[in-house]
C-alpha cells in the first residue's frame, strides 16, 4: 500500500521557471526511498511539498489516502517527521527540550508533558547516541551533534513517515553511517517510511530501497539502486565523469578527480 502518492505536482516559487516540473512519486509502508540529484534540482521543493510546507500550484499529494490538504497542521506532524536542511535556532533551549518538542502533536491541550513523552524523549536520545548531551545547551552543540539532536526529535515525534533532507551533512563519517543504520534500523522495525535527500552516493546506494534521480525539477528515472547507479544515469544527472569501482563486493561510486 502507497502510504505516501504524489501525482504530477509542480511548484514554482513565482519566478519564470518551475522549481519542479510533473512530478510524480510513490512510497510503499516501511520504504526508505533516496532523491539524488544536483544543487537546485528541486530535491527540497519535493519534500517540503509533501511536508504539507509548500503548496504545489499543480497536481496532488496524498498520505495515507487522504489529500495533504484535508490535513490539520496537528494531523501532519502527528503523520510526519521532517528534518530540514539549515535549520537553526537562537534560543537558549536544552537539547532534552527540543527533542521533548517531537512530542507536542501528541500533547493533549493544556496537558503537559507525562512520564511517556519523557521515556521517549530519553530514549530517542539514546538511539540517535546523544543522550549523553541531553542538559547542555542547544547554542554550544558542533554541527554533527546538532543534526543527532534534530534526529532524536524526528524520532521522538514517532510518526509513520520521516522526511529527512540532507540529515548526514556535517557528520564525520562514523556519524554518517551511524545515522543511516540507525534510520534503516527504525524503517525496517516500526515500518516507517523514509524519504531522504543525499548527497553521498554510496550511502544512497547502501540504504535506500529506490532511488529518484531528479536533473533540473524533473524525475530522469527511478528505480532500485543497482539500476539507477550506472555510469551512464549519474554522469548526466550529475554531468561531471563518474567511475563504478567493484571491489570485495562492494561497490565504490566516485566522481572522476579533474585537475584544471
Ligand atoms: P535542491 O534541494 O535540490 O538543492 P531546491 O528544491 O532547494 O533544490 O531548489 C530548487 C530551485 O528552486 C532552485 O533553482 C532554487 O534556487 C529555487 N528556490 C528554492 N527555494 C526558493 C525560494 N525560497 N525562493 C525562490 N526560489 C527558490
Ligand atoms: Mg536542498
Amino acid at each position: 500500500m502507497n502510504i505516501i502518492d504524489v501525482k504530477n505536482i509542480t511548484y514554482s516559487y513565482g519566478g519564470n521557471t518551475n522549481a519542479i516540473d510533473n512530478i510524480s512519486l510513490a512510497v510503499e509502508k516501511g520504504e526508505i526511498v533516496t532523491i539524488i540529484g544536483p544543487n537546485g534540482s528541486g530535491k527540497s521543493t519535493i519534500l517540503k511539498c509533501i511536508s504539507g510546507y509548500l503548496k504545489p500550484q499543480i497536481g496532488e499529494i496524498s498520505v495515507n489516502n487522504k489529500s495533504i490538504r484535508e490535513y490539520s497542521a496537528k494531523e501532519i506532524a502527528q503523520t510526519m517527521a521532517l528534518m530540514q536542511q539549515h535549520f537553526s535556532l537562537d534560543y537558549d533551549f536544552t537539547v532534552m527540550q527540543i527533542v521533548l518538542m517531537g512530542r507536542n502533536p501528541h500533547i493533549k491541550r493544556m496537558q503537559g508533558e507525562t512520564q511517556q513523552d519523557y521515556d521517549i524523549a530519553n530514549d530517542s536520545l539514546k538511539k540517535a547516541g546523544i543522550f549523553h548531551l541531553k542538559n547542555r545547551s542547544i547554542t554550544s552543540l558542533s554541527g554533527g551533534e546538532w543534526q543527532r539532536m534534530i534526529l532524536a526529535r524526528a524520532l521522538c515525534q514517532q510518526s509513520a513517515i520521516m522526511l529527512l533532507d540532507e540529515p548526514v551533512s556535517g557528520l564525520d563519517i562514523k556519524h554518517q553511517i551511524n545515522l543511516m543504520s540507525i534510520t534503516a534500523k527504525l524503517s525496517r522495525e516500526n515500518n516507517i517510511s523514509v524519504v531522504c535527500v543525499l548527497h553521498d552516493l554510496n550511502l544512497a546506494n547502501n540504504y535506500s530501497d529506490r532511488i529518484i534521480l531528479l536533473k533540473e525539477g524533473r524525475i530522469y528515472k527511478s528505480g532500485t539502486p543497482a539500476e539507477m547507479m550506472t555510469k551512464e544515469n549519474l554522469e548526466y544527472v550529475y554531468d561531471t565523469p563518474i567511475n563504478i569501482i567493484n571491489y570485495n563486493e562492494t561497490t565504490i561510486i566516485t566522481p572522476e578527480i579533474i585537475s584544471e
